[in-house]
Parts: structure tokens; sequence; C-alpha cells
């Protein structure tokens, strides 16, 4: 139970309903920013406009999935207000505070550094990763047959990196009966590609296996479709980037030769948020349980 415990949520997406609803269920005291024009009610939920003070007094604070701009803003769809966090905010905070965000801007991990505030990176722990590779691969599915006027079954699918989402979506588009081309650099996904009945390559040979493609889902964070591979990419195929923004794609060249190709953010959120939500929600309550009980958050889980 979150009983006693004191939790600030600062904007957010549709994701960020479950997690409220979650903690609101576990007894939490919760603070809601950036919310005005949400409908919903939750026990033991308030409504405030942003303060200086915000974080005193706070056991928690729950970022959206993107945690905090460049600039300081942070993202709500529940408001037409601005909501904007400086490094002032934080030093409000208590040092035992845990800051949870998607991912963290430099800003962010700065800020946290400076109060000693734990911040926890949600998008990079394992279980909320591989069980958000679900809706992932499922939203890139749908792009893909929104995208193609041909089937999914019998198309020559590649997918490129054998991470968390890599895995799920090789591993689905091959139940669809489609013929998976896996690239990746590590000989040991190379061979568990194989092992899944998938053709395997390495990722430098690129160049020399993906004239076959129909499909190319990228989920390598780095830039591998370059125009040394996409100059041999049919023009009838379609790419479908989800690597975290700026994508591992040449769009520009793409589309000089007449490529279609989609980078697509945040899917989870897009197709799925009520499930994406309850990830979000299942892993941060354990987190914040175990860190009141005095279990502490694994190191692995701190990113500092
Ligand atoms: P992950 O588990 O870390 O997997 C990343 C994969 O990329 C690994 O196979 C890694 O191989 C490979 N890789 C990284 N840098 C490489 C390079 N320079 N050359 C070759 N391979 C490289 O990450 P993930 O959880 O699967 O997520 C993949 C990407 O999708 C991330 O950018 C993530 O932010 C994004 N994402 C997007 C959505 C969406 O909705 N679009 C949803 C979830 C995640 P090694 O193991 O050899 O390093």
């Amino acid at each position: 139970m979150l009983t006693g415990c004191r939790i600030a949520f600062l904007g957010g997406d549709a994701r960020q309903i479950e997690v409220i609803r979650h903690c609101s269920e576990l007894d939490a005291s919760i603070t809601l920013y950036g919310y005005e024009n949400l409908k919903n009610e939750f026990t033991g939920a308030v409504k405030k406009n942003i303060t200086q003070n915000a974080f005193q007094d706070i056991d928690a604070v729950v970022l959206p999935v993107t945690g905090i701009q460049d600039d300081g803003t942070v993202d709500s769809c529940f408001t037409n207000k601005q909501i904007v966090i400086s490094e002032e905010h934080f030093t409000f905070a208590s040092k035992d505070i845990l800051v949870f965000s998607g991912i963290a801007s430099i800003h962010l991990k700065n800020y946290c550094a400076k109060t000693r505030g734990k911040l926890i990176e949600l998008m990079k722990l394992d279980e909320v990763a591989i069980l958000n590779s679900i809706p992932t691969a499922e939203g890139a599915i749908l792009m893909a047959i929104q995208n193609t006027d041909f089937t999914i079954h019998s198309s020559n699918c590649f997918v490129l990196g054998l991470g968390r989402v890599g895995m799920t979506l090789a591993r689905t588009l091959s139940a669809l009966g489609a013929n998976v081309y896996l690239g990746a650099r590590k000989p040991e996904d190379l061979a568990r590609a194989k092992e899944m009945g998938m053709n395997a390559f390495h990722i430098a040979e690129m160049p020399n296996n993906i004239q076959k493609a129909d499909i190319v889902f990228n989920t390598i964070p780095a830039p591998i479709l370059d125009a040394s591979s996409l100059v041999k990419l049919p023009s009838h195929a379609l790419i479908i980037d989800l690597a975290s923004k700026p994508g591992g794609t040449d769009f520009r060249y793409a589309e000089k030769r007449g490529i279609k190709s989609i980078l697509a953010p945040s899917l989870p959120g897009i197709v799925a948020p009520k499930t994406a939500g309850k990830i979000i929600a299942n892993s941060l309550a354990r987190l914040i349980i175990e860190h009141k009980s005095g279990l502490g958050v694994n190191s692995s889980e701190i990113i500092r």
C-alpha cells in the first residue's frame, strides 16, 4: 500500500491516468499539476497550480514519459497552461525524493544530481521496456498494414536490432507468416535470431541484404539506414523507424529515392495507453513501496 505516501504528478498523457488510478487505489495522497481539464476524479487526489515549493514534503514526483524538455516545459494533455520546471523547484525537495520520468534529459539529471534525489528512468527498466515492447510491436504492425498494399504474411520484413523491441517485433512478425530478416551486431544475437528461425545477418552487411526488403523496421538508435543501404532498398519498400528521435534513417535521402519512411515514436501511448499506463503503474508503485519500506531502490534501477 501507499498509505501516507505523497506523490506529485506533473503533466502527462492518457497513460498517466492509469498510473494515478493505481496510486489512488493504493491509498496515496496525490497532487496533480497540469490536470485542470481532466474530468476523472480520484480518491485522495487534488488538482493544484504549480508553485516554486511544489516538491516540498513530497515523497515522489512523477513526470510524463517524455520527461522535462530542454526549456524546462513539461508536456500535458490535460491543461492549456504551460508547466515549466526549473532547478529552483528541486531545491525544495528532500534528498530522499524519488523522481520518475520515462526518459530523462540532461537538465533533469542535473536537477536531481543537485538535490541528491533519486531519478528513475522508467523506460530504461527491463521490466517496463520488455512489456512496453508489446504495444510498440502491435503499433508498428498497425502502421505497416496501413501503409502497404500487400500482406505481412509472405513479405520480407527486416528488423534491425534484437533488443527488447526488436525481439518482440521479430517474433510477432514471424508468427504472422512474414519472412523475417534480423540485422544485429552481436554474435549471440545472430545466433538467437537463427534459433528463432529467422534469416540473420550482421548489421555491417546490410547493404548486401537490404535489396530483398519489403518492410524495414528499425529499432537501432543510431544512423544505421544511411545512403549506402537506402540506395539498395527497393522503391516499393516501407521504412518504419521506431528508434528514439531522430531515428536511425536518413529520411532526406529516403524521400529523394521515393521511399516511404516514417518515424513512429511513442506507439504504446498512441495504440494502447491503458495497457502502457498499467505497465508503468505497476513498476512505479512497486519501486515506491520498496523504497518506503526501507528496501531501497536497487542500484540498477537508480540512474543516480
Ligand atoms: P534496446 O533493448 O537497448 O535495443 C537496442 C538495439 O539496438 C540492440 O539490439 C543494440 O545492439 C542495437 N544497437 C544500438 N546501437 C547500435 C549500433 N550503433 N549499431 C548496431 N546496433 C546497435 O532498446 P529497445 O528497448 O529495444 O528500444 C529500441 C529503440 O526503440 C530505442 O531507441 C527506444 O527508445 C525506442 N522505443 C520506441 C518506441 C516507439 O513507440 N517508437 C517504444 C519503445 C522503445 P547491442 O546490444 O549490440 O548494443
